[in-house]
């Protein structure tokens, strides 16, 4: 079947021919205003020789319509020469093939004429007539130097005639002409083909050339492009996101405009891979690309950062409620089902904005204040958005007080170990006791844990408070009744390696201490930062013979299948549920599923937070026995604690 498209590359003339027909005619429409002119004047002055010799239709009346069409073409070919950028490939190689043929037709009408009008005059006017052939001829030839095609049939038009005529004259001077002439348009045209094939040879390579250089700017248009792309979901990349907001600045600054810069993190992205593979992850990745471009608009730019992070770009802030809105539309959308065949998943995202000029005075500033606030929102506001403000910039400095104290500090003198009491209220006893790190700072003052601790997390200083830590509550275990059980609080790093567990196992076989009379707890957001190496060091722990408990249940996304798959003892249910626990019963209800899931497991569970009676009463009501909070003991040093209830 015959497409249109087929038609149309048919009609089209090759693009080297079109390109040599092209710069033909570019040259040629130079150099043909002069041919008419040399025609019209040489013409004129043999005319002006004859025309007391010749008839007046032949000296005054026939190079009167000759000069005037040829002074009509003159006009034409100076008028079309401005247009030429504007004709199209056809309709040049059109117009050449007339010109090819009016050339020919003015050789027969000028030769016809010539020799018409030799007859006529003198010896002197006869030579002139010769001569105005002859050198006009060459004239012409010369000026169609770039049109092959033209010359050599100018030349045959007017040199076999030219040579035939003078020949047979009989007159030795004219059949000396005749000979003459024909050498010289041997000669000429000799010079013309090589001349045309240079011009066409120079005219091909350019093109070639200028082919070439469209194919490399094309390629490197398509790295560019590449370079700044996302492959996955055909977002621009982190590479581009950063130059967009350097140039966005750079506007914003001379413009004095307000401007977003926003970062977005997936909360529960994690799982996904873990438990439908890294398919299936990308898929979501997708579908979030493609959820994020349908809420933003025309003042949003939209970038993946890296991983399950995104960026935006918002410009033309003008209202800090109008970044809230936008925050709200793009949490919403990331917060509906994720469906594929065979299994939906429910994700959510956090957002941290900075603006300009309220967050920061430099790109990298803005950057890194729309991370700090997207870390807030990820905190304190998971699923929900954060505008970095100056309560944040004291927060980060105060960070970074604790950081520069902490780096300094004497761990083994400044840090203590309070203990808390974790009870069992059918049995009335305590059955083990919380080690709660403290530090008393000689610069900052008591600097409570869930700083200290945090700050230490951001980089590898945590194993050193965690040996110091660990080393304190070997000690004081070593020193107090073998009965004494204590659950020991591990960070994420601390079950990030198999060389920080390894450390931890060292010290727990150096102090001959039995394993079986600790605790490890770890949060759910620290095993579901990396959940297979987390598994991979929870498993080397028990298998020492250390119990694990699985801390602050219920803050996180784990999900049943997360839970199953740990080697756990115990599940420690986040105070934050116990709140409302006596007067409402939504929570009540997601304490009793927790305390159901756990006995399906045959887990310990453990209600941590118990500050009054009434919920205490309301756990006993649910089956919960186990339970830790200022109402059974505050946390408080060892010696201080009885082991009575
Ligand atoms: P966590 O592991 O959830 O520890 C329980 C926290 O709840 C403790 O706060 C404790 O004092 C507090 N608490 C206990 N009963 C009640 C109650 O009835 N009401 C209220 N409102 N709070 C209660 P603390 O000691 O400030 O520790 C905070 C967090 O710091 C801990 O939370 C834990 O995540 C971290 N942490 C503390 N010590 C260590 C440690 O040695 N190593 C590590 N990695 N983290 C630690
Ligand atoms: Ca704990
Ligand atoms: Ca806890």
């Amino acid at each position: 079947m015959i497409r249109p498209q087929d038609l149309a590359s048919f009609r089209t003339v090759p693009a080297v021919k079109a390109a040599l027909s092209r710069s033909q005619f570019d040259a040629f429409s130079r150099q043909l205003p002069l041919l008419y002119v040399i025609l019209v004047v040489n013409s004129v002055a043999v005319a002006a020789t004859h025309v007391a010799v010749a008839p007046a239709w032949l000296a005054i009346w026939v190079p009167l319509a000759m000069c005037s069409a040829c002074a009509i073409r003159l006009v034409v070919w100076v008028r079309r020469r401005k247009h030429l950028a504007s004709l199209t490939d056809e309709q040049i190689a059109s117009r050449l093939k007339t010109t090819v043929w009016l050339i020919a037709l003015l050789g027969v009408i000028f030769t016809g004429w010539g020799l018409l009008l030799f007859p006529y005059g003198d010896p002197y006017a006869r030579a002139h007539v010769a001569f105005y052939m002859s050198i006009t001829v060459i004239g012409c030839i010369f000026c169609l130097m770039h049109m092959r095609k033209a010359a050599l049939l100018l030349t045959a038009i007017v040199i076999v005639p030219f040579s035939l005529f003078f020949s047979l004259t009989q007159n030795g001077v004219l059949v000396a002409i005749a000979i003459n002439m024909l050498l010289v348009a041997v000669a000429m045209i000799f010079v013309l083909v090589t001349y045309y094939r240079d011009f066409a040879n120079l005219v091909e390579s350019k093109h070639a050339l200028q082919a070439k250089q469209a194919e490399l700017q094309r390629l490197s248009d398509e790295n560019s492009r590449l370079a700044n792309l996302d492959i996955l979901t055909g977002l621009p990349n982190r590479r581009r996101f950063l130059a967009d907001l350097d140039a966005l600045f750079q506007t914003a600054q001379e413009g004095h405009v307000r401007f977003a810069v926003g970062v977005i993190d997936l909360d529960g992205f994690k799982q996904v891979n873990d438990l439908y593979g890294h398919g299936a992850g990308d898929r979501v990745l997708e579908e979030v690309g493609r959820r994020l471009l349908d809420v933003s608009g025309p003042r949003i730019r939209l970038a993946r950062l890296g991983g399950d992070e995104f960026g935006l770009l918002v410009t033309d802030v003008r209202e800090t409620q109008d970044l809230r809105d936008i925050g709200a539309a793009i949490c919403a959308t990331l917060r509906a089902p994720y469906a594929w065949p065979g299994a939906t998943a429910r994700l959510s995202g956090s957002l941290g904005f900075a603006v300009y000029p309220d967050a920061g005075l430099s790109p990298a500033q803005l950057f890194e204040r729309a991370d700090y606030a997207l870390y807030f929102a990820k905190e304190y506001r998971r699923g929900g958005t954060t505008i970095f403000s100056s309560e944040h910039e004291k927060q980060i400095r105060e960070l970074g007080q604790v950081e520069q104290a902490l780096r300094h500090a004497d761990l083994e003198r400044e840090m203590t170990l309070h203990f808390q009491p974790i009870v069992d209220t059918l049995r009335e006893r305590v059955v083990s006791y919380e080690a709660l790190a403290r530090w008393r700072s000689p610069t900052l003052g008591d600097v409570p844990p869930s700083l200290f601790i945090k700050v230490a997390e951001r980089s590898d200083f945590i194993h050193s408070v965690t040996a110091a830590l660990l080393r304190k509550v070997l000690a004081t275990m070593r020193e107090c009744d073998p009965a004494v059980r204590v659950a020991f609080n591990l960070s994420a790093r601390d079950i990030g390696s198999a060389e920080a567990v390894e450390n931890i196992a060292d010290m727990i076989r150096d102090s001959g201490i039995a394993p079986d009379r600790l605790t490890f707890e770890v949060t759910e957001t620290a095993v579901i930062q990396d959940f297979e190496q987390a598994s991979a060091s929870l498993d080397a722990f028990k298998r020492l013979g250390v119990h694990i408990s699985l801390d602050d249940f219920g803050t996180g996304y784990s999900s049943l299948t997360c839970i199953h798959r740990l080697p756990l003892d115990k599940v420690k249910i986040d105070r934050g549920f116990l709140d409302r626990i006596d007067s409402d019963p939504a929570a009540r209800d997601i304490v009793r599923s927790i305390l159901e899931l756990c006995r399906s497991l045959e887990l310990v569970c453990v209600a941590e937070g118990v500050q009054t009676e009434a919920q205490a009463d309301a756990l006993r009501g649910l089956g919960c026995t186990v339970m830790q909070g200022f109402f059974f003991g505050e946390p408080a040093p060892f010696e201080e604690q009885s082991l009575e209830v």
